[in-house]
């Protein structure tokens, strides 16, 4: 690495879900962006297979977005939302509404998913108390559920190393069981034909507690963070007809599905079953400002608005809620997904994306293969040391591919305007290293 771009120390920075020890004993930097690719500090080219963080769907470094950013920064660099507009939050709100399932169109501006998933749930609380139902508090999420890291989305998520060290969760939480069934439903293309009873389990819970308690159920549409987990056919449907019968509101967590991961605006709209609440992030701006929102229904907005005790009805929102540079960074985005049609491209691309990912089948180590839309997952046999995921995703990485992992499983959701041979060589470059690895 060149000496002007070595920082002095790595030792200073925490850093976020990943290994500090080993990642710092062996670095691996980028320093630019563009397109679909990395670049690293001497000018290596790596194709980024994951847009950053399931976050840069438009590719990186969009100059419209860039422009839009660099105004907003110059003409308004911030104004809080608290008593005060600004135009461009009013602007990006009706904006999302237009591409939001019907009638979801009252958005809550957060930082990111794991602000919108607890926003989420108070919201599904507020709501359940401002139409005279208070005994509706307990909360529903799912075993191996990613809904970020604050106290709210590790109770309700269901991923078992985000919750263990931290002490007693938000009580009154209960999980559904996880639709993962590898022995059943290996190598599906696309969702896997069995599985949809498994939304029954809300029965069963709902008979527990009785229906008079339960405010609501979040699930991701796809669970992403624990290894990419495709619903089964039908289950997503029968969650809402459950969730409709006893009166439970029903949250989809859309922070990786949003913005056309599966061809279409939403999950929702892919899977053509709304829920009540929508959580967004990530793609949201094209990750190039943090941010977030929450999408309630008009319903839960008016009950919420119309039975306040105090003129200000929701006793929530965050100091910079809206934004000015992330506000005109999703409006850009927006222009960027509508204007270069990229949800269609991501429809158009999906199958080529799935042929590639399955002609995987075989190589060394592989014992599924889960796909949908631009979202790929590729289960590994365990290892001793439980990082054999972890070696290939470096062998690619030295190979010029980010890919990442999580757990045993490769995960890769890549930009949406990616090309076929960039596919190709994503797949060529993952079939080398399963090959390295032992
Ligand atoms: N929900 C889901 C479904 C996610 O995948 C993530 C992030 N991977 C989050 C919430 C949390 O988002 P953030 O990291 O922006 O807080």
């Amino acid at each position: 690495m060149p000496d002007t771009l070595r920082p002095n120390s790595l030792d200073s920075f925490w850093m976020p879900f990943t290994p500090n020890k080993a990642f710092k004993a062996d670095p691996r930097m980028v320093v630019r962006a563009g397109g679909m690719h990395y670049y690293t500090p001497d000018n290596r080219a790596i194709l980024d297979a994951t847009s950053g963080l399931w976050c840069c769907a438009a590719g990186h470094g969009v100059p419209r977005i860039v422009e839009a950013i660099q105004r907003a920064a110059a003409e308004l660099d911030y104004a809080t939302t608290f008593n005060l507009g600004h135009p461009s939050a009013f602007e990006f709100a009706n904006r999302l509404g237009q591409i939001l399932p019907d009638g979801l169109d009252r958005i809550f501006f957060t930082n990111s998913g794991s602000e919108s998933a607890d926003t989420a749930l108070k919201i599904a609380l507020a709501y359940q108390q401002a139409r005279g139902k208070p005994g509706k508090y307990r909360l529903i999420g799912r075993e191996k559920g990613y809904h970020g890291t604050n106290f709210g989305g590790i109770s309700v998520g269901g991923i078992v190393r985000n919750r263990r060290t931290y002490g007693p969760m938000v009580s009154g939480v209960d999980h559904l069981p996880h639709t993962l069934d590898v022995a059943r439903s290996a190598f599906s293309r696309g969702q896997p034909a069995q599985g949809a009873e498994l939304a029954d389990a809300l029965e069963r819970i709902v008979q527990l507690h009785d229906p008079s308690t339960i405010a609501a159920v979040i699930v991701e549409p796809v669970a992403g963070s624990a290894g990419v987990i495709i619903p089964p056919q039908g289950y997503l449907k029968r969650l809402r007809e459950l969730c409709t019968k006893h009166d439970i509101l029903l949250i989809f967590d859309e922070v990786i599905t949003g913005f056309g991961r599966l061809g279409t605006p939403f999950a929702s709209h892919f899977f053509d079953v709304k829920p009540d609440i929508l959580t967004m992030a990530k793609a949201i701006t094209n990750a190039a400002v943090p941010m977030g929102a929450v999408a309630a229904s008009r319903e839960i907005y008016d009950t919420i608005l119309n039975n306040a005790e105090t003129p200000i009805e929701l006793f929530h929102g965050y100091t910079t809620s809206g934004h000015p540079l992330a506000c005109a960074a999703g409006i850009a985005t927006l222009d960027t997904f509508k204007e270069e049609r990229l949800f269609e491209r991501a429809a158009k691309i999906a199958p080529y994306w799935e042929d590639a990912l399955h002609s995987l089948k075989g190589e060394p180590h592989i014992v599924d293969i889960r796909n949908l839309g631009l979202i790929g997952g590729i289960e590994l046999s365990p290892r001793a040391d439980n990082n054999r995921a972890g070696e290939v995703f470096r062998k690619c990485f030295d190979a010029g591919v980010f890919v990442r992992y999580t757990g045993d499983v490769l995960a890769f959701s890549p930009p949406l305007i990616i090309e076929k041979a960039q596919i190709d060589q994503i797949v060529d470059t993952v079939r080398t290293a399963l090959k390295q690895v032992t």
